[in-house]
């Protein structure tokens, strides 16, 4: 028997899940707790599991080897409202935190203390931790990711990352590639190059709805996101992609040269009627629509599904440059929070189904 999975709700009951000799899972215990739950941390290892509530409280427990006791060790005050986001980090023995209450917080496992906070501009909703160089990564509903760099009891903020345009919903860190993932409401995954040093930030356009979750396979450097539609995409990071163009402002269509329709000035001195701009995503040029009537999916940019491009990038593009760099799939329900076990190469989505799914990624994630 094996544990494999942990289910939190919006009830107040916390379930171990095991897979009987029959095959099917069935919970072994049945903990209640004294406030919803609204996220944990895991840790196989120590079988530690951190509850964040929507008290603020951070409830802490031990598993038995057996996996049919939970014994509570100890309660942080962590929080002032709901806890969004529990990490627990063995190597320094601390829990990292967010909340409601737009705060960040980590705390001694050892000795249950505070030990500093971090106002965040906004409410987290993704956090993650780089254990060598001691940098948290926070997500924010602003659409901005903060990075930290932790102390014993301080931080420094270090820099800030802007690249959104709905609130980040997920992130994910490769520590051996030194790269951050962030999964955003605009449906879009910003690849943040840190390791790189060059600022690159790729962007990678696979969802037709938020993307809620992410997780990271790094023996085969794939990306797993999942999206509210339902949408698994397993990109495969092992491509050399590139950044999209900026878009380039002009008052006339760069290919045929006929105005915009603010160019007031070139329509009466040509008598020509405005026409709207538009943005080829390849080469970032103001075209009007004729000359963009073309679409084409640009996987090397991130673009997995067809977008604008001007005609004379439509007919650069090779059908090489247009095979797709990740596969699609439907886990038919809304996914709210995402697992990977690398070791048997098994995905676990909860939806807001209340139904939790266990995928064999093998035939896709190797
Ligand atoms: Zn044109
Ligand atoms: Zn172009």
């Amino acid at each position: 028997m094996a544990v494999t999975a942990l289910q939190r709700g919006a009830m107040r009951t916390v379930r171990v899940w095991l897979k009987r000799d029959s095959g099917q899972y069935w919970p072994s215990i049945y903990q209640v707790m004294p406030a919803p739950c609204s996220c944990m941390s895991f840790n196989p290892e120590t079988r530690r599991l951190s509850i964040g509530l929507d008290n603020g409280t951070i409830a802490e427990f031990i598993l038995s080897e057996d996996y049919n006791k939970m014994t509570p060790v100890k309660n942080y005050q962590a929080h002032q409202s709901r806890v969004t986001m529990i990490l627990f980090v063995l190597e320094l023995e601390w829990v990292l935190s967010t909340g409601q209450d737009k705060q960040f917080a980590w705390h001694c496992s050892e000795s249950g203390q505070r030990l500093g906070g971090y106002r965040t501009s906004a409410v987290a909703s993704g956090l993650q931790f780089d254990v060598e160089t001691r940098h948290v990564f926070i997500g924010d509903q602003s659409g901005q990711v903060t990075i930290l760099k932790l102390e014993q009891d301080s931080c420094t903020l270090v820099t800030t990352f802007r690249g959104h345009t709905g609130g980040v919903t997920a992130l994910c860190w490769d520590p051996v590639q030194r790269v951050l993932f962030s999964g955003s409401s605009d449906h879009s995954v910003i690849m943040w190059d840190i390791g790189g040093r060059k600022g690159t930030a790729i962007e990678l356009q696979g969802h037709n709805d938020k993307v809620q979750a992410l997780s990271y396979a790094q023996h085969t450097r794939q990306l797993i996101s999942c999206g509210g539609d339902g949408g698994i995409v397993v990109w495969n990071m092992d491509v050399e992609r590139q950044e999209t163009p900026e878009w380039l402002d002009s008052d006339s269509c760069q290919k045929c040269d006929q105005p915009f329709f603010w160019n007031f000035k070139q329509m009466w001195d040509s008598k020509k009627i405005g026409l709207r701009q538009h943005h080829c995503r390849k080469c970032g040029k103001a075209v009007c629509g004729k000359c963009s009537s073309k679409r084409s999916s640009i996987p090397l940019m991130g673009f997995e599904f067809e977008v604008r491009v001007c005609d004379s990038c439509h007919e650069a593009i090779t059908d090489e440059e247009r095979a797709p760099t990740a596969t699609f799939h439907d886990s038919k329900h809304n996914i709210v929070h995402v697992h990977f076990d690398a070791t048997r190469g098994w995905l676990l989505t909860s939806g807001t189904d209340k139904v939790i799914k266990l995928w064999d990624m093998t035939p896709v994630v190797s």
